[in-house]
């Protein structure tokens, strides 16, 4: 059950629904949003039955759910919601277009592939400082060194960045200069590691794990939810199946499947689920069509050079062609690309950053 608390409700509201909570026996657990609040209560369901919870002060809904996610859930959250990294949403009603270097390499690659991302129309950058390589001997990424260089990289271009971060023990490093998490396919189940994100704070990318269902994958973003950060965006970025001539299959089906069963964006990766630059433009076609909130695309000024993931970096001649795809298929979906400096709605549910 979810308590969805009016948005003029203070803390002794919040409070007489968690203490009401905890004397039956059951678990509160609070998500502060910037307008709202929501309590996602735990426990026997037949606990909290009998309490007349809905006419508690300050509370204006009381919610049962039928899922075993609860505060990511489409049943909790009566529109979707938009996330905001720095002055760029990834929301419904718009296209968000992502890109930037696999790995930041040099500084000079850096900027060539930054400026390359930005040219293209992208609002928000990525490129991974910390890298979780399938081998040891493979380049592990430049750590905090590379975040420095991202960081000023995005400083100058004046755009918010994505970086990854593979381990609890890195979280506060990154959180401290990143505006948005990643949490990679492979940590996907790293419970330690979602919990440590969700804490940050700062608005995280949750990758779908090669091999997690649908519902494992949304289960992860409950963990960072129940941190009290609801600023989570869902990406798709293909799973594992018997084909070997792409990286990974591209589960288009999972955008809308997962966006019917939660309120949280959701983007396609076209990079690392093809595996192939060749596939990239056909994957964000399918992406916008099928309705993903946005794009995290993978580009690089010499991918023949690369240290990951060169084969699938779009290259600085593919950049007209990116920007003009995502608006040709943004506009045939009714959307518009995102753009940087975008308003920000004020007051409404699930428009802020913290919903
Ligand atoms: C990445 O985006 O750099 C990455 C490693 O992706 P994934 O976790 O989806 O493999
Ligand atoms: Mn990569």
């Amino acid at each position: 059950m979810v308590v969805v608390m009016r948005s003029g409700a203070d803390e002794t509201d919040i409070d007489k629904v968690v203490k009401a909570i905890s004397e039956v026996g059951g678990d509160a657990f609070v998500s502060r949003g910037k307008n709202q609040t929501i309590i996602g209560l735990v426990g026997d369901l037949t606990q909290f039955a009998e309490m007349p919870l809905h006419a508690f002060p300050g509370v204006e809904d009381v919610i049962r759910v039928s899922k075993p996610y609860k505060l990511v859930s489409m049943e909790t959250h009566p529109r979707p919601s938009t996330v905001w990294v720095g002055d760029s949403p990834i929301g419904r009603e718009t296209v968000t277009l992502i890109a930037g270097p696999c790995a930041v390499e040099t500084e000079e690659q850096t900027i060539d592939a930054c400026k390359m991302a930005k040219s293209a129309g992208a609002t928000i950058l990525r490129g991974g400082a910390y890298k979780p390589r399938t081998s040891p001997y493979a380049f592990q990424g430049l750590g905090e060194a590379g975040l420095d260089i991202l960081h000023e990289v995005a400083r100058d271009l004046q755009l918010p960045f994505v970086t990854e971060v593979v381990t609890p023990a890195d979280v506060d490093t990154v959180a401290a200069k990143a505006d948005m998490l990643q949490v990679g396919a492979r940590n996907m189940q790293n419970f330690q590691l979602l919990k440590e994100v969700g804490m940050a704070g700062k608005p995280v990318l949750l990758k779908r794990g090669l091999t997690a269902t649908i519902d494992e994958w949304i289960m992860a973003a409950e963990y960072i939810a129940h941190t009290g950060n609801l600023q989570i965006v869902l990406c798709e970025r293909g799973i594992r199946t018997y084909e070997p001539m792409t990286r990974n299959t591209l589960d288009v089906s999972a955008v809308p499947v997962a966006q019917s069963l939660t309120h949280l964006p959701v983007i396609v990766d076209p990079s690392h689920s093809g595996g192939k630059r060749e596939l990239v433009m056909a994957l964000i076609k399918a992406g916008i069509a099928v309705g993903a909130d946005g794009i995290i695309v993978d580009v690089h000024p010499r991918p023949e050079v690369a240290l990951c993931d060169g084969p699938q970096a779009l290259i600085k001649d593919d950049m007209l062609a990116l920007r003009e795809t995502v608006a040709r298929f943004a506009a045939a979906s009714d959307r518009q690309v995102a753009s940087a400096g975008q308003q920000r709605a004020s007051g409404a549910w699930g428009r802020s950053a913290t919903a």
